[in-house]
């Protein structure tokens, strides 16, 4: 069993007409319909019940998929520092679209984490620059986004351990859409797309890479906690 939470804000649904029309149960009930498989168990939190994101929670979490934007610095500090530890003892974290600016993922790159943004749905095509990795299984060469919001280069992360997607936009900007990072125990996928006001998440190839994440990211070993033990000589404990 893979025990998946998506946390959603759950603003913009809410009060954008654009966004309750696509989304009019929240950007997070749409992943969590697609996610749904016989080994698949899926959680929702929203900024309203976002405390309730407790250490238990998390360690009941394998994969924690997190979609933000207006709402970050509503997200108490407690909260994002107790998603960071849970990823360090090796929980798996997906940042989604605006999430670059979440609490928790700069907690885990530990930079800006700034890019560049424009708001007047342009074309993106997302380029699988390396095929054999296990997040981009059962997409072709490419795969065009007829509508979303651009996000250039410079992106202020760390530099990934791996890009595997780099999306290419109309007007020519260019973006590493799809990023993993180790932390520790945990493993962390960045991917670009994603914007309220296009039906993004309805896309195939979306709906593919984001499961096929969820199964890259689920913890292969997890630590109960996070300890700088005191350690005996072998012989001698
Ligand atoms: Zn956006």
């Amino acid at each position: 069993m893979i025990r998946v939470t998506i946390y959603n804000e759950c603003i913009h649904e809410k009060k954008n007409e654009k966004a309750m029309a696509i989304y009019p149960d929240g950007i997070h009930s749409v992943i969590a319909n697609f996610l749904k498989a016989d080994d698949i168990t899926v959680k929702c939190f929203t900024l309203e019940t976002v405390e309730e994101m407790t250490e238990e929670a998390l360690k009941e979490t394998d994969v924690l998929i997190w979609w933000g934007h207006v709402g970050h610095k509503l997200v108490p500090d407690e909260v994002a520092e107790r998603v960071r530890d849970a990823v360090l003892t090796g929980m798996g974290f997906i940042g989604l679209h605006s999430a670059h600016h979440s609490k928790p993922f700069k907690l885990l790159m530990g930079t800006t984490c700034h890019l560049g943004w424009r708001e007047n749905g342009d074309m993106e095509r997302i380029w699988n620059i390396n095929p054999a990795h296990p997040i981009t299984q059962g997409i072709g060469r490419y795969f065009e986004l007829p509508h979303v919001e651009t996000y250039a280069e410079p992106f202020g992360i760390p530099n990934p351990d791996e890009v595997i997607l780099m999306g290419w936009y109309e007007g020519g900007e260019l973006f590493r859409s799809g990023c993993t990072f180790h932390r520790e125990n945990g493993r962390i996928f960045y991917f670009q797309p994603g914007h309220e006001t296009f039906p993004i998440f309805y896309d195939e190839n979306v709906q593919t890479i984001i499961k096929n994440a969820v199964r890259w990211a689920a913890p292969v070993y997890r630590s109960n906690e996070l300890v700088c033990p005191n350690i005996k000589k072998i012989g001698q404990e």
